[in-house]
């Protein structure tokens, strides 16, 4: 008796005993000498895992959709034109999001299941003279991935800033912000970067910072207002005291500890890890008979995966069966099919024994749900690719 159950939804997610550690620490001042090192020390990892050397990183109290907000206000004046590649919830939330700050916005939306073709982007992107073009690496509503390269290259192609909704992948999935030419990589802090809730995180590119300073109209969102903020990163960077808001002292002393775990692990080890736990946890459905919301292996997550329910298997009683096991998971969240599938978070500190615990849960509810299933044959399928 642990006294708790394995979180697997996306996000929170299961957090490292370091990491929970460091948080629990006696709170400190927030312009204190040590604790200056440790946020300034965090902005300079944050590069390493963004894959941005030339980045300007920003950490800030608040969630992910926060770190929408700041990306789109600084980068929106009333009138400019906005495309938002939605693959789910969180594009469509984009789209909203940016409409409150005056952008004429176009949204190009995929049949669920599937990505934007690169072809439609282009055409819409040579069409009209945009300012800004988003789109979600993986919609955590859809668990379908998006590929950002030729995306951040279209952008430069066409004199387009970039933002890259990486709240479901940054730190899990293969990012490489410089190479790949995007402005703006955005995450928060209880997914992949593996800390509690409660910081929105982000590293902007020069080109950003330069459309943000050229700016005619101030911003229109005053706690976003990288003016504000700026100075602080810079000036934690370059180890001074500084205020605008207070920091959320101890997730910054967590974020530290999760961030040198993260390098320690190194970020192409890490991208490899998700991918196969992404691919074992897929093939256990498959050998279940699950079919999963992404169309192909090639769009599917490595952080995140939906699966329907099979014929005959009744949501509900299915999520009732999940609730009384040792794993939560998440129900479905896309309208319209929202009672149709469920979600399984599988990102950061994640284990091999965690799926493989995962996977006997689902197994085990299934056939309480009258699934005709031999029981062990997801587990075989999820350990054979695990070898
Ligand atoms: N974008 C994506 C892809 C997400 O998964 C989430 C959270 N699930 C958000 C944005 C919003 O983040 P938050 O809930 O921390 O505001």
């Amino acid at each position: 008796m642990k006294g708790r159950k394995l979180l697997m939804i996306p996000g929170p997610i299961e957090f490292e005993p370091a990491v929970m550690q460091a948080t629990a620490m006696a709170t400190t001042s927030h312009v204190a000498p040590d604790f200056i090192e440790t946020f300034g020390h965090s902005l300079e990892m944050m590069r390493d895992v963004w894959l941005s050397p030339s980045g300007q990183p920003f950490i800030i109290a608040g969630t992910g959709t926060l770190a929408m907000d700041m990306a789109g206000s600084n980068l929106i004046e009333p009138g400019d034109r906005a495309l938002v590649i939605s693959t789910g919830y969180f594009g469509d939330r984009y789209a909203d999001l940016l409409k409150r700050y005056g952008a004429e916005v176009t949204v190009l939306k995929a049949a669920t299941g599937d990505v934007v073709d690169i072809k439609e982007v282009e055409k819409e992107l040579n069409s009209k003279s945009y300012k800004l073009l988003t789109f979600t690496h993986v919609d955590t509503s859809t668990a379908v991935r998006v590929d950002p390269r030729p995306l951040g290259l279209l952008g430069q192609k066409y004199g387009v800033l970039t933002i890259l909704d990486g709240v479901c992948s940054v730190a899990g999935e293969e990012i490489r912000q410089d190479e790949w030419m995007l402005d703006v990589v955005f995450t928060a802090s209880q997914k992949a970067v593996g800390v509690p809730p409660g910081l929105a995180l982000m590293v902007v590119s020069e080109r950003a910072v330069n459309a943000w300073r050229s700016r005619k109209t101030p911003v229109g969102n005053y706690y976003c207002d990288w003016n504000n903020w700026l100075p602080v990163m810079k000036a934690y960077e370059e180890r001074r005291p500084s205020y605008f808001g207070t920091p959320a002292v101890n997730l910054v002393n967590g974020l530290e500890v999760s961030l040198g775990i993260i390098l320690k692990e190194g970020m192409e080890a890490r991208f490899g890890r998700h991918r196969r736990i992404g691919r074992s946890f897929r093939t256990a459905m498959r050998d279940l008979g699950l079919k999963m919301i992404p169309i192909s292996e090639e769009i599917s997550a490595g952080t995140l995966s939906a699966p329907y329910y099979p014929d005959g298997v009744r949501g509900a009683e299915f999520m009732r069966a999940i609730a009384a096991s040792d794993v939560i998971l998440a129900g479905g969240l896309l309208q319209g099919i929202k009672d149709s599938y469920f979600r399984v978070g599988h990102m950061g500190s994640v284990t091999e024994g965690d799926i493989l615990t995962t996977v006997s849960a689902i197994e085990h509810c299934l056939q309480k749900c009258g699934h005709n299933i031999v029981r062990g044959i997801g587990l075989r399928g999820a350990a054979g690719e695990l070898q």
